[in-house]
This record gives structure tokens, C-alpha cells and sequence, in this order.
């Protein structure tokens, strides 16, 4: 899994590294594509229920599932982008979103929220914790940092030999309940937040999802295991957690 969680890591930086105002969707897309089939991964993305692209590309009011195309990217954009790959059977996934030329600082805060947001449901997940707690982790940051809406019929999974695997993980709750966090288990956490509502719909294509109330959002995910020394390890990011856990006094397994 670090293997397929290091390629989705990549590949995302890439795609950091690549977006500029005036560049397609589906020019990134490419990238990805390519990226992936270097790495000896494949997409787990293209093909899932009928999903045409390797990456989700979802701009401003579009939170997730935006399919690239021929939309152009403008100054101001707030652009989230979410990839998946298997290397030998095993998944990883991850998203980022970011502004592209001249950023409104409301939308890069919510951002920066959703991000951190992000690395404190993986804090909270650690050994011995319950699964709830990684919701009310993200939710409880969210909540003081401004009024933020969290999206609640999208969230966090189980991942491993499958993309989307039980359990399904809140973005919100009350801590101390579901199944214990054990050694081995390993979870995407991903919450989705606007600048208003929580309330989406999704477009006539049958996958972007939007807001009701137009307002930007934003999306952030990384995969995690606990290892086998009881540590949590970010499989998706290039330095499996060790600055953002560790500003948060978590430690990551050295075994990865
Ligand atoms: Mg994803
Ligand atoms: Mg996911």
C-alpha cells in the first residue's frame, strides 16, 4: 500500500507542481495518466461505476467528482484535485485543493482549515481510538476556525485491496464510538467543507458535486495504516506524516 500511496503522493505533486490559469482540466488529467502507468500503477479511478477520467476535478463551488474536460482554469480558482492508483492489487487515494493565481485569503483559510482538519482526524485515529473520534476530531477544529459547512453524505473509507472499503468515516459525531482503530486497519480521511452550506446536489452529469448555495469548497485526503508498532504511516504522503503528525505530537512508524 505505500507503494500504490507514494504513486497517488507523486502524482499529486505533479499535479501541484503543473496547474496554471489557462490550462484544461483534462491536460491534467493526462499528466496523471501518465504519471500512474510511469509509476506501474494503475487508475482505480477510471472505469469505477462508469467514471471516465483518472482524477476528480472539481473548481470552486464543485467539491468533488468534477470530471476533467475542457473547462480552463482562471485566476481565483479554487481547484481540488483527487487521484487514486493500484500497484499489485493494493489502493491508495488522496486529494488536495488549491488556489491558482490571485487566491481570495477567505478561500485559502478555508482551505488551510480543511487541510489541518484533515491531519487531526488522522491524529485522533490513532491506536486504540474509536472510529467516531476521527470525526469529531475534524469537525470540532472545523467548527471553531469560522463557519464552515461540512459536507455529510460523502466521507472517509476503509481502504486496502479495494478503493472504498467499510467502514465509512463521518467528517462529524460525538467521539468514543464504532470499532476500535487496531493495527492493520487502514483509512482514508477526507473532509469536504464549503465557505456556506453543508447542502449539495449533484450535476446533471451524474457525478460533480456541488453546493447548493454556490459557495466554494474545499477537499483534502490522505490513506493511513496503523503499523505494526501500533504508529500510524501516511501512505499517501511523500513523507508518510512525520512534519504534519509530528506538529501535532504524533509519531509515525519507522517501519514503513
Ligand atoms: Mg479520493
Ligand atoms: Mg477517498
Amino acid at each position: 500500500m505505500r507503494r500504490a500511496g507514494l504513486l497517488v503522493g507523486e502524482t499529486l505533486a505533479l499535479l501541484k507542481d503543473s496547474i496554471k490559469v489557462g490550462m484544461r482540466t483534462d491536460a491534467l488529467d493526462a499528466i496523471a495518466a501518465a504519471n500512474i502507468k510511469r509509476g506501474g500503477g494503475t487508475s482505480n479511478f477510471k472505469g469505477y461505476h462508469g467514471f471516465p477520467a483518472t482524477v476528480c476535478i472539481s473548481i470552486n463551488d464543485e467539491i468533488v467528482h468534477g470530471i476533467p474536460g475542457d473547462r480552463v482554469i482562471e485566476d481565483g480558482d479554487v481547484v481540488s484535485i483527487d487521484c487514486g492508483a493500484i500497484i499489485d492489487g493494493w489502493h491508495g487515494d488522496a486529494a488536495f485543493s488549491v488556489g491558482v493565481g490571485k487566491v481570495d485569503p477567505a478561500d485559502q483559510k478555508m482551505m488551510d482549515v480543511c487541510e489541518e482538519s484533515m491531519w487531526r482526524g488522522i491524529a485522533a485515529g490513532r491506536l486504540g481510538a474509536k472510529l467516531s473520534d476521527i470525526g469529531h476530531a475534524i469537525e470540532s477544529y472545523t467548527d471553531a476556525q469560522g463557519k464552515y459547512g461540512i459536507l455529510q453524505e460523502y466521507g472517509g473509507h476503509g481502504i486496502g485491496t479495494e478503493m472504498h472499503q467499510a467502514p465509512h468515516v463521518l467528517n462529524f459525531g460525538k467521539p468514543g464510538f464504532g470499532p476500535e482503530i487496531v493495527v492493520g486497519m487502514a483509512l482514508a480521511i477526507e473532509p469536504m467543507i464549503t465557505r456556506g452550506t453543508h447542502k449539495t446536489k449533484v450535476l446533471k452529469d451524474n457525478w460533480t458535486v456541488v453546493s447548493n448555495d454556490k459557495s466554494r469548497g474545499s477537499h483534502f485526503e490522505n490513506s493511513y495504516c496503523i503499523a505494526p508498532d501500533g504508529k500510524p504511516f501516511v501512505l499517501t504522503s511523500l513523507d508518510g506524516g512525520r512534519e504534519k503528525l509530528g506538529a501535532l505530537g504524533i509519531e509515525i512508524s519507522s517501519l514503513l
